[in-house]
This record gives C-alpha cells, sequence and structure tokens, in this order.
C-alpha cells in the first residue's frame, strides 16, 4: 500500500502539467501563453554545508522555485523532507500561481524545500541549517520580490529564524520578508488557524451546495500537522463528528467520533496518534477509505489514485494539501459524484492571511483577529461561489474551473504586461 502510495507522488510536476493543460485547453490558450505558463520562471538549486551538533559536516541540497510573478511578488512555503524533489518543488510553485490568482491576491507563486529529515535533527541544527538556506536563496528572496512562508516540517520559529538571518543581512528589521511569523515579530493574528479555517469556509459552501448540514457530519482526516489537526478542532466545533485522523505512521478510527484536542495532547506526547485509547487502528491509506461524509487529505501529494479513488466514500473531498488527489482518481471521484473541493481553493486560507500578514507589516498597522476572519471569510467564499458558478456553466468538475479561473487571470496579467524587452 505504502508503495502505491509513494509512485503516485513521484512526479507531481507532471500531474500540475497535465491539470494545466487541460485548464488551458478548455481556454484556448495560445500554444505561445503555453509556453511561458507551464513551466517556472525561474529554480534556484542550493547545496551548502551545515555543522551538526557531533561536530559533522553534513552538505545538504535545497531549492526555491519562482513560477510565475505576473500578479505580483512570488509568494509560496518551504518545506523540509526527506521526500523534496525540484519536481515537486516546480508543482508547488505552479499550484501557488493559481491559489493566488483563484483567490484574486495580488501574488504569483513560488515553493522552497529543503531535502532533510527534521524529525531526526535538534533544534540547533534546524536553526543553523535555516539560517544557511536562507542566505543561499537571499539572491532570490526579498519582500518585494519573494516572500516564504512554512509548509510541511516548518512552523512559525523556523519562519523566525528566516526573517532574523535575512534582516541581520539587511541591517534593520524586514518583517515583511516571510509569512507566519510569531506575533511577537510582525506575525499576524489568525495566520496560525488560517488554512482550517478556510476549509471550513469552503466546506460550508459545497455542503450547502449539496444540502448535507455539517452538524454531525462524519469527518476523516489525513494528516495531523497545521492543517489538519486544527481542522479537527474547528469542524468539531462546527457540530462535525471526527471519525478518523492519521499521521506518517498511521491512523485511528472510531465511529462514536474522536476529540481532537485529546488526540493532539496523545500526538504531541507519544509522537503520533497511533495507540490513542480507544480508537482502532487503521492504516495510512485507510483513513481516505473509511465511511465518512466530508475527506480532508491535509498530509501530502498524490495519495488519492486511481487503484483506491473507487473506495473513497466521502462526499465532499476538501484538499487542504496540496496535490493529494492525481488527475485519474479525479474523474473517478466527478464521476461517482463526490464533490472536490481543489487544493488551490481549499487551502488558499493560509495564503489568503499571508497576504493581510505582509501588508501589515508594510504598514506596521496591525489588525484584530475578527477582522482578519471576517475579510477570509468574504475572499473565500467569493472564491468559491465564482468558481461554482464556473464549473456549472462549463459542466466540469470544481478542479477545472478553479485552474480555468485562475490561468485566464494570469494569463490575462501576462498579456497586458507584454513580453520584455
Ligand atoms: P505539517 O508538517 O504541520 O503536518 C503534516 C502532517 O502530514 C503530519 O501529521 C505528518 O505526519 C503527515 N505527513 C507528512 N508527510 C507524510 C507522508 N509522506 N505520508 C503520510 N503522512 C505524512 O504540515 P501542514 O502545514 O499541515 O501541511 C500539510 C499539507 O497542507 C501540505 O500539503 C501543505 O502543502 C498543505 N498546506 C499547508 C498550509 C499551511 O498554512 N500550513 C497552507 C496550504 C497548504
Amino acid at each position: 500500500m505504502h508503495e502505491e502510495v509513494k509512485s503516485a507522488a513521484l512526479n507531481p510536476y507532471q500531474m500540475a502539467v497535465q491539470q494545466f493543460e487541460a485548464a488551458a485547453e478548455k481556454l484556448n490558450l495560445s500554444e505561445d501563453m503555453r509556453e511561458i505558463l507551464r513551466q517556472p520562471k525561474r529554480e534556484l538549486a542550493v547545496n551548502f554545508p551545515v555543522r551538526l551538533d557531533s561536530g559533522r559536516i553534513k552538505t545538504f541540497t535545497g531549492y526555491r522555485v519562482q513560477h510565475n510573478v505576473n500578479r505580483g511578488p512570488a509568494k509560496g512555503g518551504i518545506r523540509y523532507s526527506p521526500d523534496v524533489t525540484l519536481d515537486e518543488v516546480k508543482a508547488l510553485a505552479m499550484w501557488m500561481t493559481w491559489k493566488c490568482a483563484v483567490v484574486g491576491i495580488p501574488f504569483g507563486g513560488a515553493k522552497g524545500g529543503v531535502i532533510c529529515d527534521p524529525k531526526h535533527m535538534s533544534p540547533s541544527e534546524l536553526e543553523r541549517l535555516t539560517r544557511r538556506y536562507t542566505t543561499e536563496i537571499s539572491i532570490v528572496i526579498g519582500p518585494h520580490g519573494d516572500i516564504p512562508a512554512p509548509d510541511v516540517n516548518t512552523n512559525s520559529q523556523v519562519m523566525a529564524w528566516i526573517m532574523d538571518t535575512y534582516s541581520m543581512h539587511e541591517g534593520y528589521s524586514v518583517p515583511a520578508i516571510v509569512t507566519g511569523k510569531p506575533l511577537s515579530i510582525g506575525g499576524s493574528e489568525g495566520r496560525n488557524d488560517a488554512t482550517a479555517t478556510g476549509v471550513l469556509f469552503v466546506t460550508r459552501q459545497a455542503a450547502r451546495r449539496i444540502g448535507m448540514p455539517l452538524k454531525g457530519a462524519r469527518v476523516s482526516i489525513q494528516g495531523y500537522g497545521n492543517a489538519g489537526s486544527i481542522a479537527a478542532r474547528l469542524f468539531q466545533r462546527e457540530g462535525s463528528k471526527i471519525v478518523a485522523v492519521s499521521d506518517t505512521r498511521g491512523g485511528i478510527y472510531n465511529e462514536s467520533g474522536l476529540d481532537p484536542a485529546s488526540v493532539l495532547r496523545f500526538k504531541q506526547e507519544r509522537g503520533s496518534v497511533i495507540g490513542f485509547p480507544g480508537a482502532q487502528s487503521i492504516s495510512f491509506q485507510e483513513v481516505l477509505e473509511v465511511p465518512c461524509d466530508i475527506l480532508i487529505p491535509a498530509a501530502t501529494e498524490g495519495v488519492i489514485t486511481a487503484s483506491n479513488a473507487p473506495r473513497v466514500q466521502a462526499r465532499i473531498i476538501a484538499e487542504a494539501a496540496n496535490g493529494p488527489t492525481t488527475p485519474e482518481a479525479d474523474a473517478i471521484l466527478f464521476s461517482k459524484g463526490a464533490l472536490v473541493i481543489p487544493d488551490i481553493l481549499a487551502n488558499a486560507g493560509g495564503v489568503t492571511v499571508s497576504y493581510f500578514e505582509w501588508v501589515q507589516d508594510l504598514q506596521s498597522f496591525f489588525w484584530g483577529v475578527e477582522e482578519i476572519i471576517q475579510k477570509l471569510e468574504v475572499i473565500m467564499n467569493r472564491a468559491f461561489n465564482a468558481v461554482a458558478e464556473k464549473a456549472d456553466q462549463s459542466s466540469c468538475d470544481m478542479r477545472l474551473a478553479a485552474n480555468m479561473l485562475a490561468i485566464a487571470r494570469v494569463a490575462e496579467a501576462t498579456q497586458f504586461r507584454g513580453i520584455y524587452p
């Protein structure tokens, strides 16, 4: 089962290009425009040494990719994982471009990653790795050019180190260089919960569309990190029942419902959700297939494939993760009548509040949490409705509709700006 997950996740860039081509075709985009948009503007690979606690010096490889900046500065997270590849980072950068366009915020797309295993590194090793990686990519990042944020295995502490390193080089504080920072150094209220909050807002709209109340709905969540664990808490508050969750080691299931806060405490103490009292152990893959109404993949790419899609029981799949569903699986889910809220829409709450954080940093003027949540809800609902309308008009699934909307906006910006020189 695990092999299947890995091989499907191997080439996310091909998957991203395939999704792009489908939308470009439907939009009748010229081949010249397709050539511009199908590849990243810039790919930086860096190999850099880091002193480990043992005294050994290990050389790490990292990337920063900027896909397109015609609608604004590049924006995208930084991922630390042994599975990082250049193709993965390129795919994630492209999805960021479409994501910012679909919610209408003035950013282009970027992504970064370092091949490392943060679970086997000490905090001081991670700090040295982060500071050196920041220095290596500082030739392409900047508060007006490319603004990183957290992603898998990076958090507000890592963002604080990036901000401090960049600021040391400049000679003064540059909070707008990253988003997802701690509040005390220019972070934004609401950023920590933003991705999951956005997932809740669009799922509410989707549930309304199919006439399914969120109260009492059974929810299964793959991945119990920032996006997944907070989504569990927010959906429980909405009256939904969290029946299954998982992390890298596997999953747990209880048809009567799990308490998200207790599961999180258990995971923090034991390092995994596995063994949570009163729950049945299930595999990493089974969490996608348990009886549920709403499925939230919140871990990694390529997990819903042609081979398991027929067994997915959820009526709504809200993609908190980027790229969890392969194009073949998309077709199967669509034909089964499942409503997939595509990643570029479902998880756009994160980058939207990152945009708010960046604006607040540039103005040195900070907003209250109510204002942020309200503004986020307006943006997410507007984007959901625009995508749903497009899907109805074009008789297609929401992914194709979202990609069509986004790609048309980026193509229009590219057309207006023209080709330099
Ligand atoms: P995280 O590191 O906080 O949590 C990731 C979770 O997924 C963990 O529970 C981990 O055990 C599990 N996981 C990771 N890799 C896995 C693998 N190969 N197999 C099985 N489980 C695995 O990360 P996060 O920030 O919650 O991000 C999760 C997903 O959401 C990613 O796809 C990310 O790109 C996407 N996302 C996150 C944000 C954000 O603001 N954090 C925004 C938009 C999208």
